[in-house]
Formats: structure tokens, C-alpha cells, sequence
């Protein structure tokens, strides 16, 4: 698209939590230093804008656009910028923004930077038609994935490939070959394709009773599908959780074996219950996953180019932002939900 960029947009806001998003017409931002202009063309829907529209996250910045697994093409760049030039097509993650010299920025760990601003959440997101973003926190996305199926990999993707990376290297693990998966939405239904692929032996556990979801799971080469609360076939290795429900840690914990790993993936659970000390015995552990590096996006992405993966994705128009966040509330969605803007 060419011609002169409007001085509006429309985006879907929200002005507190606990309130559904309004519809609305805002100034058109502008990029300031460092920054990129993006004409958003898909934003994925993540579990984490549930918690941050739910008030289960602390102070969001009000009023605030959602949205973190957004593709845009950089149509303006703000002063400063020089790595993605007018006409790309990017996507940003949640990590919108980090100090660069803290100790955790040093070493690596920039997920866990404790100035660090969020996609969506302390930083405008992409539930609108255009937005901005700090260049440096801008991905290439590969060619292969068109922009409805390339948002989802900007969250599910990545949250699901770090939390994967992180059970396979459990030191007291040996050989992960048999890996559970707790919660077969968006994430787990890309990182079962990559561990399919890796030779592992998947089990979806999901909803009591979600056998479409479990259909799913064996679709995409799950050996095993099943209720959370059935014992699988044999002991795994190691479990990823990624549905909100505390009470999956110590389900996932009596189901390893000695020196298996539960590594937690989402940024909110409910409480977890009081279990006996004999199923953390025997070297079991329990770990979270917060945010991500700008170095899990490029090797997720890298990955995601040289394997094909099967993105299933719902689309919705922006406006239908509020049913999109119903819809996954529910459990009602296989894969994501995906808004996509019109653009006048
Ligand atoms: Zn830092
Ligand atoms: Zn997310």
C-alpha cells in the first residue's frame, strides 16, 4: 500500500480491567527514536491478554491496546533506526523493551530485566491497525508462514519453544523421550509438531472431557491424549503446563519419573495446592518460564523455517476482539485466535 498515512486508527482499548474492550478511534501513533512504524495486518490472541483484561497481572498501562504477537509492515521509520527499512514485514513479542545493562541484561537473561516493558501490557500492543515498537525488538518473520499464521508463532511459539528448551535441559533428566503436555491450545500444538519432530513421545493432556481437543492433539502426532485428571500410560520425563490451573503441578509432578522436570509456562496460574513431599522426592523439580530473550525469537523463528509447522489459526476481525477473548476463556478455540485489522 502507498499513499499518505491517516492521522487515525482504529483499536480495540482497554480502559480497566474486568471491563470489556471499547471499540475506539485514536491518534495514529508516531515512532520516536529507535522506534518503527507498523500497519498491523494480524495479532494473535494469548492467554496473557486474558489475565491482563481479567486484572489477574498488576498494574497494566491505562487505557491500554492488548496485543503481543503482532505483524506489521514497517511503513514509517522515527529517527535513529536503521534495521528494518519501509516495506518489511515484521513481528513483535511480548518483550517490547529491556536496560540493556542489568546484571540479568548481561548475562543473557534479558527476559528476567526488572525494568523491562511489555508488549501490550506496559507498552501499546497490536489490537489496533497501526503501532510501534522499539526496532531492536522487531523479528523477520520467515516466508513461509503467511501473516494469519505467522502471529502465533510471536508467543505460543516462542513461550512453547522455551519452555521445551528448558525440560530438555533438566540436569538429573537424561534423555527426555517422553514429554507431557498440559493444556493443548495455541502453544502446545506447536511445540507437539517441533517434539514430534525431535523423535519424542507427546501426551496432551487437556479439559476433562475436550476430546476435539484431544482429536487435535492426536492429529498433530501426539502417541497419547487424554483427561488431566487420568494417569497416562507409563512415567514421563518431563511436563510442560501451559493451561492456568495450579492444581496441574502436582498432577503433572505424580506422573514423572525420578529426575523429571515440570516446567510451568504461562505468566499466571491459580494457586497451587499442598501436595506430599513423596512426589517432589527423587530429584523431580518444578520450574517457570518468564517472557522470553530476543535469542529464543530468532532460533524459534529459524526453526520455524526449516520446519513447516501446521499453524492453526482462527481468524476474527479487530473489532471481535471481546468474542476472541470469550472464545478462548471458554476453551472454545483449537489452536488461536487471530485479529485482523481491515485497512481502509
Ligand atoms: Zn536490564
Ligand atoms: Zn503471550
Amino acid at each position: 500500500m502507498t499513499g499518505p498515512l491517516p492521522d487515525t486508527m482504529r483499536a480495540m482499548v482497554l480502559d480497566r480491567p474486568g471491563s470489556p474492550l471499547r471499540l475506539a478511534t485514536l491518534p495514529r501513533p508516531e515512532p520516536a527514536v529507535g522506534q518503527v512504524l507498523l500497519r498491523v495486518s494480524a495479532c494473535a490472541v494469548c492467554r496473557t491478554d486474558l489475565h491482563v483484561v481479567d486484572g489477574e497481572l498488576p498494574d497494566p498501562c491505562l487505557p491500554l491496546v492488548p496485543g503481543h504477537e503482532i505483524v506489521g509492515e514497517v511503513v514509517a521509520c522515527g529517527p535513529g533506526t536503521q534495521r528494518h527499512p519501509v516495506g518489511r514485514r515484521v513481528g513483535v513479542p511480548w518483550l517490547g523493551w529491556t536496560c540493556g545493562h542489568c546484571s540479568y541484561c548481561e548475562a543473557g537473561a534479558e527476559n528476567l530485566c526488572p525494568s523491562a516493558r511489555f508488549t501490550g501490557y506496559t507498552l501499546d500492543g497490536g489490537y489496533a491497525e497501526y503501532t510501534v515498537a522499539d526496532e531492536r525488538f522487531c523479528f523477520p518473520l520467515p516466508d513461509a508462514y503467511d501473516d494469519l499464521h505467522s502471529a502465533p508463532l510471536l508467543c505460543a511459539g516462542l513461550i512453547g519453544h522455551r519452555a521445551y528448551r528448558m525440560a530438555l535441559a533438566h540436569p538429573f533428566g537424561g534423555d527426555v523421550t517422553h514429554l507431557g503436555l498440559y493444556g493443548f491450545g495455541a502453544a502446545a500444538h506447536l511445540i507437539a509438531q517441533v517434539a514430534v519432530a525431535d523423535g519424542r513421545r507427546i501426551y496432551a493432556f487437556t479439559r476433562p472431557g475436550d476430546t476435539t481437543a484431544q482429536d487435535h492433539a492426536r492429529q498433530l502426532g501426539a502417541c497419547w491424549a487424554g483427561d488431566a485428571d487420568v494417569l497416562p500410560p507409563r512415567r514421563l520425563d518431563a511436563a510442560l503446563i501451559f493451561a492456568p490451573a495450579g492444581a496441574l503441578v502436582p498432577a503433572a509432578l505424580a506422573v514423572l519419573r525420578p529426575g523429571g522436570g515440570v516446567v510451568c509456562a504461562g505468566i499466571h496460574m491459580s494457586d497451587i495446592p499442598s501436595f506430599d513431599y513423596a512426589r517432589l522426592w527423587q530429584e523431580r523439580s518444578i520450574r517457570s518460564v518468564a517472557n522470553l530473550t530476543r535469542a529464543d525469537g530468532e532460533d524459534f523463528l529459524a526453526h520455524a523455517a526449516r520446519q513447516p509447522l501446521a499453524v492453526h489459526s482462527v481468524a476474527y476481525p479487530l473489532a471481535e476482539a471481546n468474542a476472541a477473548l470469550d472464545d478462548l476463556r471458554a476453551g472454545r478455540l483449537q489452536g488461536a485466535a487471530v485479529l485482523q485489522p481491515t485497512h481502509a
